[in-house]
């Protein structure tokens, strides 16, 4: 029997909509022997993650920093997933409180456009949904479904809703800043989907090369938004500039349709993550 180990997902402490305690249990139920907590760009799932793990469960604390590339205008937005740092590193506990701000006065700007337009969302009732997490779209979506405006979460990210029209941009960390923070505080940083073009605008493979040479570590190639052509190229990337390559589900509760698990990281990828972390230890 193999090791399933899930390395990508979120609480409520970002835009999931399992508490902390309740994705731990939904993941030893799923069957996972690992999985990461990595919310956007926040800690505050860990403790309560720690608390409710049932036995047999690793738990790899971890986050999901919103970044930004300069290397083009307007920049290009990345996710970098971050592994076992210490969450008390001051540089990176501001910057990430900062990109937390930024969020909320986006997310209300946002509303102030869909409002603009006669759109009934208010901006109390998607703090409510939040319930104190860090603030995204899926939030927004959340209000757009029970306004009955569109019927999914995925079709509130089409580009007539907070896909294009009311999407604003976020004031994200700079990518190479992000990977240097994540390395002083111990952690082991991993590029998030890196080819998801459905997202939206992607980063050359150059870029990628230059992240490698400032502390990557890895790459996450299996993933819902990448197509087999795109996990492929992924695997080639990293075997290239000698970086390891994980997969996860992404998972996000039901404001996504991926179930915990949908896909694994190999045990070897995630010894190496451990083996390089300094900040905190993964947790059994
Ligand atoms: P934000 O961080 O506020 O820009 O919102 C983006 C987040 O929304 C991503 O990190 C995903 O978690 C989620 N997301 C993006 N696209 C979709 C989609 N099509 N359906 C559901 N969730 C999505
Ligand atoms: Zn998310
Ligand atoms: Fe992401
Ligand atoms: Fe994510």
């Amino acid at each position: 029997m193999s090791i399933r180990i899930d390395l990508h997902t979120h609480s409520t402490a970002s835009d999931g909509t399992l508490d902390p305690a309740e994705l731990v249990r939904a993941a030893a139920a799923a069957g996972l022997d690992v999985v990461a907590i990595t919310d956007h760009d926040t800690t505050d799932g860990w403790g309560p993650a720690l608390r409710a793990l049932p036995p047999g469960l690793r738990l790899v604390r971890g986050a999901e920093l919103s970044c930004r590339w300069d290397g083009e205008q307007p920049p290009v937005s990345l996710h970098l997933l971050a592994y076992l740092f210490d969450p008390e590193h001051p540089e990176l506990v501001a910057e990430l409180a900062r990109v937390r701000a930024a969020r909320l006065a986006r997310g209300e700007r946002m509303v102030d456009l869909l409002r603009a337009d006669g759109i009934g969302v208010d901006w109390p009732q998607i703090l409510a949904l939040a319930g104190g997490g860090t603030v995204g779209r899926p939030h927004i979506a959340q209000a757009l479904i029970r306004a009955g405006l569109v019927t999914t979460t995925a079709e509130a990210f089409g580009p007539d809703w907070l896909g294009e029209r009311y999407r604003l941009p976020k004031e994200d960390i700079d990518v190479f800043r992000a990977v240097r923070l994540v390395r002083a505080a111990g952690g082991v940083p991993v590029f998030a989907h890196p080819r998801a073009s459905r997202r939206g605008r992607i980063v050359p493979d150059e870029l990628i090369a230059e992240l490698a040479a400032a502390g990557l570590v890895g790459l996450e190639a299996d993933h819902e938004d990448h197509s087999p052509a795109e996990r492929a190229h992924v695997r080639g990337l990293a075997a290239e500039l000698g970086l390891l390559v994980t997969g996860s589900s992404d998972f996000h509760g039901s404001h996504k349709t991926v179930q915990l698990g949908a896909f694994t990281t190999g045990l070897d990828a995630y010894e190496r993550i451990v083996a390089a972390s300094s900040g905190v230890t993964e947790v059994a």
